[in-house]
């Protein structure tokens, strides 16, 4: 279980769901560091007690371009350079093509899209030749399904991000590569406003949507996520992991 020894992370929303689901997986796999970004100190406080010693937290809320700014230098502060970056923060909001409002597109893209172009930008100096950067799509990119579509445009953006960033850091071996999950059981869902009869209804629906009969869990993704992060992975840059079981297909 040494995929990632003596390897230092950042995963940005590491405290909750999918980012804090590798967050464990890195570390069970030897990492040296895992450092987890978030806009909640408390729950980063709380993740990093569960996590262990070899984990500390950075608040950054992705939205806010004076964190991200300071981004790097907090970074600095606790390690000189990094190996991996899993760029996991994102939100889910819906809306129907008629009720979009500019507050819905603005936060949407300025979580998704905006935070994670600056973010990126902030840490490519730190980043050690050979490094893996990994940025979180969704595996709806590929469905259509009504009142996603500023959330999807938002995660089909990262598609342009992960095949030019590759070609532009190829010359110091850093591999950029997306991971698209489909329907993951994090409290991502608690945070969209469903009540729980309205969940537990989406959740049946959605299961009869995936060949695999049920969500995934926020540990299947991390160990892809962990693929990618990996030098089992070397060979593997500018393109997009799906981890939908069989959503596409049905
Ligand atoms: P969670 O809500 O459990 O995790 C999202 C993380 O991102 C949380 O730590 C959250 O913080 C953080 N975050 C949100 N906004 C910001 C911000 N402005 N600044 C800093 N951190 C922020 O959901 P998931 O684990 O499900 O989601 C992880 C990623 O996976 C997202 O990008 C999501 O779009 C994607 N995804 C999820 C799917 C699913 O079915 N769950 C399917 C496909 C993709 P806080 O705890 O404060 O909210």
């Amino acid at each position: 279980m040494s995929k990632l020894q003596g390897k230092t992370a950042l995963i940005t929303g590491g405290n909750s769901g999918i980012g804090l689901a590798t967050a464990k997986e890195f570390l069970a796999q030897g990492a040296d560091q895992v450092i987890i970004t978030g806009r909640n100190q408390q729950a980063l406080d709380l993740a990093v007690q569960e996590l262990g010693d070899k984990a500390q937290s950075i608040l950054c809320d992705s939205t806010q371009m004076t964190h991200i700014r300071q981004l790097a230098e907090a970074v600095k502060a606790l390690t000189p350079s990094l190996d991996i970056i899993y760029i996991n923060a994102g939100i889910s909001e819906f809306a129907p093509l008629e009720h979009i409002t500019e507050d819905h597109y603005d936060h949407v893209f300025g979580t998704n899209v905006k935070g994670v172009v600056f973010t990126v930008q902030q840490l490519l100096p730190l980043l050690n030749e050979g490094a893996s950067i990994i940025l979180c799509s969704t595996a709806g990119v590929q469905k259509g399904f009504p009142g996603a579509s500023v959330y999807v445009a938002s995660k089909a953006a990262l598609a342009g991000f992960i095949r030019i960033w590759a070609t532009e850091l190829a010359g110091r071996k850093i591999r950029v590569n997306s991971i698209s999950p489909g329907f993951t059981n994090t409290p991502l869902f608690d945070k969209v406003g469903l009540s729980e009869e309205q969940k537990q209804g989406a959740m049946e629906l959605y299961n009869s949507k995936v060949l695999m009969g049920r969500f995934a869990l926020p540990d299947e993704i991390a160990k892809s996520v962990t693929y990618l992060a990996s030098n089992d992975s070397s060979y593997v840059t500018g393109t997009d992991l799906l981890v939908d079981g069989g959503y596409k297909l049905t």
